[in-house]
């Protein structure tokens, strides 16, 4: 089995205040048995980095270019410049909000690995896929379109959209499922360093699923929201993972 990754992805949560909840988590990550990651809002990277250091910090986002007139928006190499080790990429509420596409999110992901970044790449089904029974196929098809052409420094992150902020999960059955699916798609893609690409969990982990999940084959980790804000609630799942 590969070794897990936990990662946590504080979206538009914190500020100053917050980077207690950094320093606690890395702590602890250091003596953990699974990769620990956080993906902060970009204002909070740098310092980030100086209230952990030697931690794992990511972005949650990036431009697909190097630099240019793109207002509000921010680099991979300026994330790197921020000490940033990792970014996620593809995220649905970015897929959603901001209209990115399979396309948009490799090309975002080829920045990310050109930057020296380590990539989380997101997919998942909306709730209609789901009940319609199309699931493995849409979001088989949305990771043939959006993987970068080297596996070296990606992960992926299965993220049913219906699960994310929610407290329901898919059953562990389908989590198998589709985590086998998605296996099978990395290894057409790669060849055997397919079997070397993490592909995560994320929607409505916590302390009290983790081990449940992570017991699923071909879960090589999470992306954690919401359970990700505070050490007290994140460090069960990374406790969880080995
Ligand atoms: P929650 O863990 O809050 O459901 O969020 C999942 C997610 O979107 C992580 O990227």
């Amino acid at each position: 089995a590969l070794k897990k990754l936990v990662a946590g992805n504080w979206k538009m949560h914190g500020t100053g205040a917050d980077l207690a909840e950094v320093t606690s988590i890395s702590l602890a990550a250091e003596t953990a048995a699974c990769d620990v990651a956080l993906c902060l809002p970009a204002t909070l990277v740098e310092r980030g980095v100086r209230a952990a250091p030697g931690f794992a910090i990511g972005g949650q986002d990036c431009h697909a270019a190097d630099k240019g007139a793109h207002t509000g928006d921010i680099s991979a190499a300026m994330l790197k410049d921020a000490g940033a080790t990792l970014t996620i990429v593809g995220h649905s509420e970015r897929r959603e909000a901001h209209g990115e596409t399979d396309a948009d999110v490799r090309a975002k992901a080829e920045a990310a690995l050109a930057a020296g970044l380590q990539v989380i790449l997101c997919i998942g089904e909306s709730l209609e896929i789901r009940e319609a029974g199309q699931a493995v196929n849409v979001v088989s098809a949305q990771v043939d379109a959006s993987l970068p052409a080297s596996s070296e420094n990606l992960a992926i992150a299965y993220e049913p959209i219906w699960a994310i902020g929610t407290g329901k999960i898919p059953s562990m059955d389908d989590i198998a499922e589709m985590h086998g699916a998605l296996r099978q798609r990395l290894v057409a893609a790669y060849g055997d360093a397919g079997n070397l690409v993490r592909i995560l969990y994320g929607g409505s982990v916590k302390g009290s699923n983790a081990a449940e999940i992570f017991a699923v084959p071909n879960v090589d980790g999470a992306l954690v929201g919401g359970a990700s804000l505070k050490a007290a609630d994140f460090l069960p799942i990374i406790a969880a993972a080995h």
